[in-house]
């Protein structure tokens, strides 16, 4: 398995504001169809799970690239660590 010999000279593999990788075709922000999968897919999961109470999409602030969901329980006003 030495599959990982080849190295690209060009280092455009990252975005340097983000550090995400180019080559992945990830959902961005500013994008409106994104943001409406990115939207759908919040509402599924607050659907899927109740103790939820909301969702945040973690974007970069320069690109716009979705980077993470901040997602905040309900749970975690009571018992917060
Ligand atoms: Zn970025």
């Amino acid at each position: 398995m030495k599959q990982k010999q080849q190295q690209n000279k060009d280092e455009k593999e990252f975005t340097p504001c983000c550090n995400q990788s180019v080559d992945r075709k990830g959902l961005n922000v500013n994008r409106e169809e994104d943001w409406k999968l990115i939207e759908n897919h919040i509402e599924e999961k607050l659907r899927m799970y109740s103790s939820t109470e909301s969702i945040t999409p973690v974007s970069c602030k320069k690109c716009g690239r979705l980077l993470s969901y901040s997602s905040v329980l309900k749970r975690d006003k009571k018992y917060f660590r």
